[in-house]
């Protein structure tokens, strides 16, 4: 069990070699390398998924995102030969799939070595797949933000947990930590006090499922332009500027890793009328773990929604 994104490759198995010559008394390192289980995920959400799944075993899994650094945006990201080539190496290849991380799980010569919470599907048709048979999690509205969804973090958290047993049925992993995790993210939103808002992008609609008052007023066709990942037209702007203006919704959702002249024309608005704004990011803004800035995030949704 190794626990951080941010080692290197190199570090990790520098790690991994020196865990196996304490057990075993060995320093022969391919063969150390040769029982540590790799798993390569998408996005630094994704491995800490596998992060904490892979702390509950002692069988040495080696975590690492192909994504580092927070500032990047997973909607554009073009994998390098580097990152294709860490992929197929891996063992395990963790993504979100329906479209948002294809430009990894495309590139992967074992398909079922893939794990993945929506269908494996181009970039902007998941809307066609949201009646497919099978699916693992409910789509909202065609919507790739799966990974704020507290039932597609377990569900992939589980497949991981599987799939390390099966590779090595004295592992024991398992995903029950998290579940419990996830349940209390999900409760707390569900006992929010109801509450008007938009988004700038739908970041929110998976997060925001558990509760049933929570009323988005997002102008249709701006959602629309944004869920398309399309910018939205100057009309569709006007509308949402309309929004805050008469006082339509009691807090905005705001994403900043995809900001444009339009979103911070939305956030100034917002503020000019003292609306709260919270921030929610396609991954940790700063780096942080997943949980703890999902975590953050309810916190800040609690305080704004009193
Ligand atoms: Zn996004």
């Amino acid at each position: 069990m190794l626990y951080s994104r941010s080692l290197t490759l190199v570090s990790v198995a520098a790690l991994a070699l020196t865990a196996t010559a304490c057990s075993s008394g060995s320093s022969d390192s391919s063969a150390s390398g040769d029982e540590t289980i790799k798993i390569v995920a998408s996005t630094p959400i994704w491995a800490d998924v596998a992060n904490v799944v892979a702390e509950s075993t002692d069988a040495d899994v080696e975590v690492s995102s192909v994504i580092t650094d927070p500032s990047v945006d997973p909607h554009h990201f073009e994998p390098t030969a580097a990152n294709i080539a860490q992929a197929n190496e891996a063992d395990m290849v963790v993504v979100g799939g329906g479209g948002y991380d294809a430009w990894l799980y495309e590139t992967v010569k074992e398909q079922d070595k893939v794990v993945t919470a929506l269908p494996l599907i181009e970039h902007g048709t998941l809307d066609e797949h949201m009646n497919d048979e099978g699916l693992k999690v409910t789509i909202i509205d065609g919507n790739e933000h799966i990974w704020y969804d507290v039932e597609a973090i377990n569900v992939v958290a589980e497949e991981i947990a599987d799939a390390i047993n099966a590779k090595d049925p004295e592992a024991g992993a398992s995903a029950d930590g998290l579940e419990e995790k996830t349940k209390g993210f999900a409760d707390r939103i569900a006992a929010l006090p109801a509450k008007k808002y938009a988004q700038t992008e739908p970041i929110a609609d998976y997060l925001l499922a558990p509760s049933d008052s929570w009323t988005d007023n997002t102008p249709e066709k701006y959602r629309a332009a944004t869920l398309d990942e399309g910018e939205p037209a100057a009309a569709d702007l006007a509308r949402f500027l309309g929004v805050i203006k008469n006082g339509d919704i009691d807090v905005l959702i705001y994403n900043p890793q995809t900001e444009t002249d339009m979103t911070t024309r939305i956030h100034d608005a917002a503020e000019a009328a003292g609306i709260p704004v919270v921030e929610i990011g396609e991954t940790p803004v700063d780096g942080e773990n997943f949980f703890d800035y999902y975590e953050s995030v309810v916190s800040a949704l609690e305080s704004n929604a009193k």
